[in-house]
């Protein structure tokens, strides 16, 4: 468990926590549903709270108009939200 790990960095008996962002929203479902949304809310809390002890590595596509990392519900999709397809469609088309 996630909060185990959190417990033994604190106590000094990890030296360093790697992990990546799929990970993390992997481990937060085990215990915490609705906690899966809020991964990037969970990434700065831990990142804030570990300091130097954790590492999470954003390994998700980003979007081609936001920049945003986002997790890809089709292997192909280029773009975070229908709000940035549009708008990249739109500009396109200018
Ligand atoms: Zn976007």
């Amino acid at each position: 468990m996630i909060t185990h790990q959190i417990e033994c960095l604190e106590r000094g008996e990890l030296d360093k926590m790697v992990i990546t962002v799929e990970e993390l929203r992997e481990k937060i479902s085990i215990f915490q549903r609705e906690a899966r949304q809020n991964v990037d809310a969970m990434a700065r809390y831990m990142r804030h709270r570990l300091g130097e002890a954790i590492e999470i590595v954003d390994t998700r596509p980003t979007c081609a108009y936001c920049g945003d990392p986002f997790t890809a519900q089709r292997k192909t999709a280029k773009y975070c939200s229908t709000k940035c397809r549009v708008a990249a469609h739109r500009k396109g088309n200018e």
